[in-house]
């Protein structure tokens, strides 16, 4: 066996799970200990300058010099109890992680004396280099340098000896080159546009908040094992590896029992989630083998993103210290499941209601029903958009294929919801509607809470499933950032809402009655919504021909997917809404293409490398043996014995030696495919040619080499094999 895998597995026979403790048994004690929280600001800020913190929190009131001095000294303070040396501007950038630069609170007095120092100005703002992030265009157009600011709506955290600030960070003249900014303009979107709908029904409403419960999948590998996979560290999956003869058929792994390195691994996890104030709530495993996942409670947007970003960066480091490596890679293994990251996502009201939450009167159902309904007609419209801000070169493996959700967007409501939007439909006339007709018609809207009651049916299969009280968006990938989901599905919120709104107020301009005007432009919108609605299996055949059919999109090409962000309706969400500037769109677009881009270009010179320098060479040494063989048997046996007995042994060099020279050929094509596709001068053009010309190559190389594991002696080959990485805990 070569070295590498042998002491792999034999470090791994020796791996026993760690003992993990709690800091109290007593949850309550440490959560949120971690958090500069409101009442960590109480304690440790002045009342102005606590003041002005939830004031810039609540009413978006900028926070002056003199208080940020306060504040600053404040967080010190509470930080230098936890031991803190340095802060930093934690921030988004349209990378797949959180950056982050700390600086020391050390700075040198008038007599050259220490003295730990972290001023208001250092807390509000600070300037990276843009340069070195994925900015677009924008690093051509501007100046490189870039602003962090502080986002005051998430609170600062500690990590380790570091004292953390959420922030947003732009560009020098302001354009946003991080998930943050956006996210928070769409989530203000949203925000007025629901509470302007929500005043037809109810004047009390002032404000509408936005909630994410994300549920993040996950595998882990032993990191010898991982180690010894240059794909697996490199590219994140495994870009060749026969299948295991077992793997997720049995369907035995799903909610089955943790093996107790895992649950060492996850106890960990969950107390450094519940100091850093991250309401960590579910784990099980998952439907692969080594595949788990995590969930916290929900909680505002933007904290939960951050949460999630956090969760992400925490699992790694907290999976080595267990010597594993956690593999965020939506589809790190060929022939089981991937992973997603399940968004869940509902709107809330400042009076406390969930607004897909049914009511317990008709009037709270109508709120209901609108916002269901605009939710669906949102989905309809927007499917190109919704699709583009999930799509990636590690998520195209899921979607389309014949598990995850399709490429194809559509919704799920569940049977008895979906008969009273039709209800709704045949009973709103377009005549003015008599008395009788609409108490009719509110007495069915109603019954709504108990039909949701008996609603037991949940679809696992649709890409925007209705579960209760929140939509669940399930397409989003398991290493993405949530918020580019977050930001297409509020923006496009909003502006369905506003849509709706005007038709609303234009019927009655022209004298139609408030329900009435409502109940109309609910029909119109349930009617021109109906084809997104589906509620049978979304991985199914009939299902792709139905929505051809149906005029529905269904697009895997990823940079063809991609370019919908600039799409005429995308444009008219995310530039209408005013989440991004013209410029700033087309950077996004830039920045995932690239993306892509690079993405399969590492992959592809990866799976040439292991090919050519571990593949082949291990090939044609069994051949030789093979060779050595034949040669001694001709030597010892009869003419004839020999004829019989070396029949299989021909085929089987011949096979090794055709797959050989395949992949040899593959490999200098591919390599040529890729310079074509350097050479292009624009990076769409080079995104298209990544996707067409080269990353074919990926699958059929990868084909021969699949085989050869198979036809090889176990004994000699190089890499960690499904069933090992798999398998092993
Ligand atoms: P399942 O796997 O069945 O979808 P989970 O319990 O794993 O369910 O995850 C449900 C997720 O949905 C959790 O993150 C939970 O916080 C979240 N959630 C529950 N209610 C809401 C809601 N009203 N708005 C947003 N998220 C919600
Ligand atoms: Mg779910």
């Amino acid at each position: 066996m070569s070295k590498m895998r042998f002491f792999a597995l034999q470090e791994l026979s020796t791996r026993k799970p760690l003992k993990v403790v709690a800091p109290s048994n007593k949850l309550s004690d440490y959560y949120g200990s971690h958090v500069f929280d409101r009442k960590k600001m109480q304690e440790y800020l002045p009342k102005e300058a606590y003041k002005a913190v939830i004031e810039a929190n609540e009413k978006g009131t900028p926070i002056n010099r003199e208080m940020a001095d306060l504040i600053a000294n404040g967080m010190k303070s509470w930080a230098k109890s936890l031991n803190v040396t340095h802060y930093t501007h934690w921030f988004q950038p349209l990378t797949d992680g959180t950056a982050e630069k700390h600086d020391g609170f050390i700075e040198f007095g008038e007599d050259g004396e220490v003295i730990e120092r972290f001023s208001g100005k250092l807390l509000i703002q600070q300037e990276p280099d843009a340069s070195s992030f994925p900015n677009g265009g924008i690093r051509n157009t501007f100046e490189a340098r870039g602003y962090t600011a502080w986002d005051v709506s998430s609170p600062a955290f500690v990590v380790d000896t570091t004292l953390c600030i959420p922030t947003i960070f732009i560009s020098y003249t302001g354009e946003a080159l991080d998930y943050k900014t956006p996210l928070l303009k769409a989530l203000g979107a949203v925000d007025k546009a629901a509470t302007e709908v929500c005043q037809l029904f109810d004047k009390n409403i002032t404000r509408v908040y936005t909630n994410l419960g994300w549920e993040q999948e996950y595998f882990l590998v032993d990191s010898s094992l991982y180690n010894a996979r240059p794909d697996l560290c490199l590219t994140g999956r495994t870009l060749m590896g026969h299948s295991s003869a077992k793997d997720q058929q049995l369907e035995d792994h799903y909610f089955g029992s943790i093996p107790p390195r895992v649950t060492a691994f996850m106890k960990e996890l969950e107390i450094e989630c519940h100091k850093l104030g991250i309401p960590a709530k579910t784990r099980h495993n998952e439907v692969a083998p080594n595949q788990f996942e995590l969930a916290p409670a929900f909680e505002n947007c933007n904290l939960a993103n951050d949460h999630n970003q956090l969760v992400m960066d925490l699992m790694k480091r907290i999976a080595r210290k267990h010597h594993f490596n956690v593999l965020l890679h939506e589809k790190p293994y060929n022939g089981v499941n991937g992973s997603g990251k399940h968004n869940n996502w509902s709107l809330c009201t400042d009076t406390g209601i969930n607004l897909f939450t049914p009511g317990k009167n008709p009037k709270g159902n109508m709120l209901f029903l609108t916002f269901l309904v605009n939710a669906l007609m949102m989905v309809y419209k927007n499917q190109d958009l919704l699709r583009a801000s999930i799509m990636s070169a590690g998520n195209s493996h899921r979607l389309g294929a014949n598990e995850a959700p399709p490429a194809i967007l559509s919704c799920f409501l569940g049977r008895e919801l979906s008969a009273t939007l039709d209800e709704i439909v045949r009973q709103v006339g377009n005549d003015k509607m008599t008395p009788e007709e609409k108490t009719t018609l509110k007495l069915g809207i109603g019954r709504i809470p108990e039909i949701l009651l008996d609603t037991t049916d949940r679809n696992r299969t649709s890409p925007f499933a209705f579960t209760g009280n929140r939509f669940e968006f399930r397409a989003a990938g398991s290493s993405s950032n949530c918020a580019a989901a977050m930001i297409a599905i509020n923006a496009a919120m909003a502006n369905q809402l506003n849509e709706f709104r005007a038709s609303v107020e234009k019927l009655m301009e022209d004298g139609v009655g408030k329900d009435e005007a409502i109940f109309r432009t609910l029909k119109e919108t349930i009617i021109a919504s109906e084809p997104i609605r589906f509620e049978g299996d979304g991985y199914s055949e009939e299902w792709k021909q139905e929505a051809a059919r149906r005029g529905l999109t269904n697009i895997c090409h990823v940079p063809q997917a991609l370019m919908h962000y600039v799409d005429n309706q995308s444009k008219a969400v995310l530039i209408g809404e005013r989440i991004f500037n013209e410029m700033e769109l087309n950077c996004r677009l830039e920045v995932e293409l690239e993306k892509y881009t690079m993405k399969v270009q590492i992959e592809s010179r990866v799976l040439g490398d292991l090919a050519i320098n571990h593949i082949v060479p291990i090939a044609v040494a069994y051949q030789n043996r093979l060779l050595e063989n034949l040669r001694g048997l001709k030597e010892v046996f009869s003419a004839e014995e020999y004829e019989q007995m070396s029949v299989d042994r021909k085929d089987l060099i011949r096979e090794i030696s055709r797959r050989v020279t395949a992949i040899k050929i593959l490999v200098r094509e591919m390599t040529e495919a890729r310079k074509v596709a350097n050479r292009k001068e624009n990076y769409k053009e080079k995104a298209f040619d990544y996707e067409e010309k080269v990353r074919p190559y990926l699958d059929s190389i990868r084909d021969h080499i699949d085989h050869l594991e198979m036809e090889v002696d176990d004994e000699i080959w190089p890499l960690p094999k499904y069933r090992e990485l798999l398998f092993t805990k």
